[in-house]
């Protein structure tokens, strides 16, 4: 629906009348496009008719000439006296910015999924990556572990219980982390079926 159309529905044109200082009396009121010493105007609540000269139309045609602007004009002004454009654009989101938000959650999710997925890798290499006696070398992955498990389960908790600020600040800060993660997990699978 057009700002126009929206316009035209939600506002009642004796009201308008009104609000811009035109008084009527049952809704008679004298002429706004004639030169008319008789209130021969009618309001009604979706269009007006003169019956001195035959003028006729909606609200925003009124306005327009009340004002001495286009309709097109006139459907801006009185969406902004009325409060109307605020709700036009609350009530319908434009499908760009519905998809701006989907994509967004999208890339939170994602982000959660790596996270996880990481965390649980690193606590597994803590435990059965442990080397088994003095002699054995330190598996990189239970390094890892020991110096960035705790770090990377706090970022979890950013998806879990930190507030949409926090999120969008960690994905803006750290997407080349999290890319890098992502590779480290997933690379190696996706190698492997290639290859199979
Ligand atoms: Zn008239």
């Amino acid at each position: 629906m057009s700002l126009y159309e929206t316009v035209k529905e939600q506002l009642d044109l004796r009201s308008v009348a009104e609000h811009y200082g035109i008084n009527s009396r049952n809704g008679m009121t004298a002429c706004i496009f004639h030169d008319d010493r008789s209130p021969s105007m009618k309001l009604y609540a979706d269009h007006y008719y003169c019956f001195g000269c035959s003028a006729c139309g909606d609200v925003t045609a009124f306005t327009a000439r009340l004002f001495g602007i286009s309709q097109a004009e006139a459907a801006q002004k009185l969406a902004s006296d009325f409060g109307i454009a605020e709700l036009h654009n609350t009530v319908k989101p434009s499908i760009k910015s519905q998809l701006t938000i989907i994509g967004e959650r999208q890339r939170e999710q994602e982000a959660f999924r790596v996270l996880c997925d990481y965390c649980h890798l690193l606590r597994f290499a803590r435990t059965e990556l442990a080397p088994k006696s003095e002699s054995e070398p330190f598996h990189p992955l239970f390094i890892e572990s020991l110096q960035h498990l705790e770090e990377y389960e706090f970022y979890c908790d950013i998806f879990i219980s930190g507030s949409k600020e926090e999120r969008t600040k960690f994905m803006n800060e750290r997407r080349n982390f999290l890319n890098e993660l992502k590779r480290k997990l997933y690379a190696p699978l996706e190698r492997a079926e290639t290859i199979a």
